[in-house]
């Protein structure tokens, strides 16, 4: 997860598009998507399992063989549910000379042209110590997007298909900007508008530091205000009334890029990760650690966003993109 304070501009700067590209998803829709699935169950303990696994890889800071070693576990993890696996290694000039990264994502064929993206990264902010797990920031959300492929790789009638990303090098080395930080995201951004498959593409449901002990989801403003809709009712009508909450600022994180090209996009995150209520300081310390986060924080999320991604799926009953 970026540290957004010092790139409030930043983000700002990529709002206007934001506006540009929301979209309303309908209770129609809704309706309409209701019986014709049949959604498998998503187990925040196998979740938790994975959790458990990556963090014993150690640091997975981006170019370095701990992120390999990520990389190759989600791979063999989604090849074992049988999900298609594309890789895209790629490097790029960083201000610490030529950075190497790879994306990883996990493909679920739909019966239309139609594609969402969940999405999530999976490399650790580098230089916090070597017995940094990054539980939180970024095993929480690799293993929560690991889950979620089982499941939708389990789960029949889905219309449109799914890409399930793994994003690298999501944490900057020095400070957020064109050439740090976010770049597995931008990569994929950039990549959709070149091929022209931006048009394919109708949400990014992004996730980032959902596994804390104590769960209080907080949504920035820059995100698509129908995504921040629908996040909010499919929280409340699986149970969860009062998880969603506003962040005061705008957040930089891997959902910024798709806002920036126009798809509509949200980024589902706990920026309170901490010792206390309102708290952050477990956040890029040696306190992101497995005793600060749980199966059934991951489960909470896995569950609203299966749901998010499942009202979603309906490609003849949604609004075109703006
Ligand atoms: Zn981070």
């Amino acid at each position: 997860m970026a540290d957004c304070r010092l790139k409030v501009g930043y983000v700002l700067a990529g709002m206007g598009v934001l506006a540009a590209g929301m979209v309303f998803f309908g209770s129609a829709a809704h309706a309409a998507s209701q019986g014709r699935q049949a959604t498998a169950k998503f187990d925040g303990r196998r979740a938790f399992e994975d959790l458990q696994e990556l963090v014993r890889l150690g640091e997975r800071t981006a170019g370095t063989e701990g992120a390999a070693q990520a990389a190759e576990f989600i791979a063999r993890r989604l090849r074992d549910a049988g999900i298609q696996v594309r890789l895209d290694s790629f490097s790029e000039d960083t201000p610490w000379g030529r950075g190497r990264f790879t994306n990883v994502m996990g493909i679920i064929p739909g019966q239309c042209d139609s594609v969402v993206i969940i999405g999530g990264h999976y490399d650790t902010k580098a230089g916090i110590g070597r017995r940094f797990q990054g539980a939180n920031d970024s095993g929480s959300s690799t293993a929560v997007l690991l889950e979620i492929a089982r499941v939708l790789a389990a789960s029949s009638g889905q219309r449109m298909e799914k890409w399930v990303v793994f994003f690298d090098g999501e944490e900057c080395r020095r400070s957020y900007g064109p050439h740090d930080g976010l770049h597995g995201s931008r990569r994929l951004a950039r990549r959709l508008i070149q091929s022209g498959a931006v048009k394919r593409i109708r949400a990014a449901v992004i996730v980032d530091m959902v596994g804390d002990r104590d769960l209080e989801l907080t949504i920035p403003p820059n995100c698509s205000t129908s995504l921040i809709s629908l996040l909010q009712r499919c929280a409340a009508d699986l149970g969860f009334e009062g998880l969603v909450r506003s962040y005061p600022g705008p957040i930089l994180d891997d959902h910024v890029p798709f806002l920036r090209c126009g798809i509509p996009a949200i980024d589902i995150i706990d920026f309170y990760y901490g010792s206390a209520p309102g708290r952050n300081d477990y956040w890029h310390t040696l306190e992101d650690s497995l005793e600060h986060v749980s199966a059934r924080s991951l489960e909470i999320v896995g569950r609203i966003v299966v749901e998010m991604v499942r009202r979603l799926d309906d490609c003849e009953q949604m609004p075109a993109r703006k």
